[in-house]
C-alpha cells in the first residue's frame, strides 16, 4: 500500500477562542488547549463599532502567533453577528458594509488572510435572488478596498430568513463576485446537517461531499467549523453540541479526520463548553487511523 498521508499533523484542529483583553490573547488561549488552529473575533462581536487595534496589540498578536507556530492559513477570524451583507434596507446595508470593511481591515492589520462570515438574511422583505446579489455586491465592495484577505462565506442552518443554507445559494454568490481568488467557503457541520445535508450516514456523507465538489468545489474551501448538533436532520435550527454528544455522533468526525480533502485547513470547534475543547481536540486527533 502507498503511504497514506493521513498523519495527524495534516489536520489543523482548534477552537474559536476568546480574545478578551486583546486579540493578542487568542493565540495564548489556543496554545493552552493544544490547538493547531484557532478562530477569534477581532472586536466585540455584539457591538457595531470598536476601537482601532493598537500597534502594541497588533505586534503582540503577531509575535504570539509566531511563538506558538500559528500561520495565517490556520487562523479563521469570524465577523460580528450584527452584520447582514444582504440587508434589504439601505441604512442597515450601509452599516453592515462599513462594519464588514472595518473587520476586513483589522484582519489585514493582523496579517491574517481570511474572514469568515454568515452571508446574510432577506428578513422577508425581498426575494432570495436579490438578497444573494446584494451579498455578492457587498463582498465586491470590501474586496476592492482591501488586500490579501479572502471573504469566507459560511454555510448556514437556514434559520429564519438566513441564506447560504444550500450549496447552490453559496455558488450563486460566488458567481457574482468579481475577484474569485479572494472568495472562499467555510463548511459548518452542524449547519449542514440542520440544513438538510446528511453527514451522519456513510452514504449521506459521500453524497454531501460530492455535492459540495459539484456545486462549489473543494478549491474554494478555506475552513471548517466542526460542531455536533442538538437538532434533528433538516430542522433548519442552529444549535451546536459537543463533538460526539449530539445527533451527529462520532462516526462523522472520524470520517472527517481521515478525509484528506480537509488537510491543511483550519478546523474550528464552536462547541458549547469551552472547558471541553482541550479534550475534544485530543479526542479528534485520536480518531486518525
Ligand atoms: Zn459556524
Ligand atoms: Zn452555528
Amino acid at each position: 500500500m502507498l503511504l497514506k498521508c493521513n498523519l495527524g499533523f495534516m489536520k489543523y484542529i482548534g477552537a474559536h477562542v476568546s480574545a478578551s483583553g486583546g486579540v493578542e490573547n487568542a493565540p495564548l488561549n489556543a496554545h493552552e488547549i493544544g490547538a493547531k488552529a484557532f478562530g477569534l473575533f477581532t472586536k466585540n462581536q455584539r457591538q457595531w463599532v470598536a476601537k482601532d487595534l493598537t500597534s502594541e496589540s497588533i505586534n503582540a498578536f503577531r509575535s504570539n502567533c509566531e511563538k506558538f507556530g500559528y500561520l495565517p492559513q490556520h487562523i479563521l477570524p469570524h465577523d460580528s453577528y450584527l452584520i447582514n451583507l444582504g440587508h434589504p434596507e439601505k441604512e442597515g446595508l450601509e452599516k453592515s458594509r462599513a462594519a464588514f470593511l472595518d473587520e476586513m481591515r483589522r484582519c489585514e492589520q493582523l496579517g491574517l488572510n481570511r474572514l469568515n462570515f454568515h452571508p446574510g438574511s432577506h428578513l422577508t422583505k425581498t426575494d432570495e435572488e436579490s438578497c444573494l446579489k446584494t451579498i455578492a455586491e457587498s463582498i465586491n465592495i470590501a474586496l476592492e478596498k482591501t488586500n490579501g484577505v479572502t471573504a469566507v462565506i459560511e454555510n448556514t442552518a437556514g434559520q429564519g430568513s438566513n441564506l447560504g443554507h444550500t450549496f447552490e445559494q453559496i455558488r450563486f454568490i460566488i458567481d457574482y463576485v468579481d475577484d474569485r481568488s479572494r472568495v472562499g467557503v467555510c463548511i459548518d457541520t452542524c449547519h449542514a446537517y440542520s440544513a438538510g445535508y446528511d453527514l451522519k450516514s456513510k452514504e449521506g456523507y459521500d453524497e454531501t461531499m460530492s455535492k459540495l465538489e459539484e456545486k462549489i468545489g473543494f478549491d474554494f474551501l478555506r475552513g471548517i467549523h466542526l460542531n455536533d448538533t442538538k437538532k434533528e436532520f433538516g430542522s433548519r435550527v442552529d444549535r451546536h453540541e459537543l463533538i460526539g454528544k449530539g445527533i451527529l455522533g462520532r462516526e462523522v468526525f472520524r470520517r472527517i479526520m481521515n478525509d484528506p480533502r480537509f488537510d491543511g485547513l483550519p478546523i474550528i470547534l464552536e462547541t458549547p463548553d469551552e472547558s471541553m475543547w482541550k479534550e475534544e481536540i485530543r479526542f479528534l486527533y485520536s480518531l486518525v487511523d
